[in-house]
């Protein structure tokens, strides 16, 4: 059943999108969490660097006379950091290089340094090969009577950060590969949820068929006995025979009911076989419009029948009468004393036959166009049972559509008329 399909794959799209979301997420929260916890833990490593070269230059500031042992700042920072110490003049007085791949970038970074002093800034870079550098720094001054120092400490962390975007692409692949196994658990386990539906369903389905079918005989058995009973002369009272008549009357609208609710029901269980033959359409809405004459006179109604050329078409002749009588009972019902109903071909040719079937009554607002094929809808509920309807007709009508293959359409103006249109193969194959 394609409600079935849907429903799956609906609910495996859903759950799809819902584990989509919450990996995001999570493989957000992770990569801001590396990244914090590294960034920290660099920054602290950083200021305690600065903080030593600060100090041993400090020394050096207070005792002039010292000689320089380039040891101590060598211990202050370490090897994967690097420093430059800049006089209040702006020379550089002191330095530990950066490696010489990032040297040129450090050095622009420290012209045009806006951070405060103490903060920890990352900043990053490719160069002229498309090699993305990253590099860590800080800043600190430092004075003594000799002047104000500047401390520049930074650390290369490209690898780092270059591990750090690795870890992010492959949690980001691992996420993709566990969605795709998500999405297709979720696709299984929406068919096994939808399993025990299912049977209900088709329980259900098989209920109405039996029903239907069981309930023919005995209303049909009814109907023979009040036939026979006011057939019966010896029945005179007229009163008797008018209940007699009643009976009838609520005995056919039940049978027609029962009938109705039996092609659905076959229909929902593919139980619907088409007989088809090749027979001429023209014959078939000739029948129908000389059929339904007195219903339309009786209401006072014009309905017309084109002059109609001969069209053969493929089809189940019975089935194809079934539905040309629903739309133009269905037109005559909705349509009040002096409108009209037209029955003609709108046009024929090799490939398909198209006829309409159009009245001048109240018509269908536009909100009730789409559902008027769906079973048991009826726009004004009073009115279509006063007229006999069961909200049926026009989902059968569909349904005959479906089973040849063709297209059936609803155009209307509320208070002016509706047209029903189909579209019919002339060579359908079954
Ligand atoms: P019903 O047995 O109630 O006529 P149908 O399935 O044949 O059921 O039609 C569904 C509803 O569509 C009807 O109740 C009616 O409101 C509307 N409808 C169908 N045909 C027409 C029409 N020709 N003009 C106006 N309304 C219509």
């Amino acid at each position: 059943m394609e409600i079935f399909g849907r429903s799956r794959r609906q609910l495996a799209f859903a759950y799809a999108l819902i584990m989509c979301l919450f990996l995001a997420v999570i493989i957000f929260v992770v990569h801001m969490a590396m990244n914090w916890s590294m960034f920290s833990e660099q920054a602290q490593e950083l200021s305690d660097a600065a903080e030593g070269v600060a100090e041993v230059q400090m020394f050096y500031m207070q005792n002039p006379n010292a000689a320089v042992d380039e040891n101590r700042y060598f211990k202050a920072a370490n090897d994967r950091l690097f420093y430059y110490i800049f006089n209040a003049d702006g020379q550089l007085i002191r330095f530990e290089r950066a490696s010489f791949r990032i040297e040129q970038f450090v050095m622009s970074v420290i012209e045009d340094w806006k951070i405060d002093e103490g903060e920890v800034e990352v900043f990053r870079h490719s160069n002229e090969i498309g090699q993305l550098n990253t590099v860590m720094m800080t800043s600190k001054k430092i004075s003594a009577d000799s002047g104000e120092q500047t401390i520049f400490v930074g650390k290369d962390v490209t690898a780092l950060y270059s591990g750090l975007e690795k870890a992010t692409y492959a949690q980001v692949f691992l996420g993709v590969v566990a969605l795709l196994i998500a999405s297709g658990i979720g696709y299984y386990m929406a068919g096994r949820t939808l399993i025990p539906i299912k049977e209900a369903y088709e329980k259900q389905k098989q209920f109405a068929a039996d029903a239907s079918h069981e309930l023919r005989t005995p209303l049909a058995v009814v109907m023979a006995s009040a036939d026979l009973l006011l057939a019966d002369p010896s029945i005179e009272n007229p009163f008797l025979r008018q209940v007699l008549e009643d009976l009838k009357s609520e005995v056919k609208k039940m049978t027609d009911l029962v009938s109705d609710l039996l092609m659905v029901a076959r229909s929902d269980n593919n139980a619907l076989k088409v007989k088809i033959q090749r027979v001429d359409l023209t014959e078939i809405l000739e029948q129908v419009v000389r059929m339904m004459k007195p219903i339309a006179e009786k209401k006072n109604i014009l309905l017309l029948g084109e002059e109609y050329r001969t069209v053969f078409v493929n089809c189940d002749e019975q089935k194809i009468k079934q539905l040309v009588i629903i739309l133009v009972d269905n037109a005559i019902k909705y349509t009040t004393s002096g409108g009209s109903v037209l029955v003609r071909f709108e046009s024929a040719d090799e490939s398909k036959a198209v006829f309409s079937v159009a009245d001048s009554g109240i018509g269908i607002a536009e909100e009730d166009l789409g559902k008027v094929f769906e079973r048991f809808y009826r726009v004004d509920k009073a009115r279509s049972r006063e007229m006999g309807g069961n909200g049926l007709g026009l989902a059968i009508a569909s349904e005959i559509v479906k089973l040849h293959d063709g297209k059936i359409s609803v155009a209307s103006q509320l208070g002016e008329g509706t047209k029903f249109t189909v579209e019919l193969k002339t060579n359908l194959k079954k």
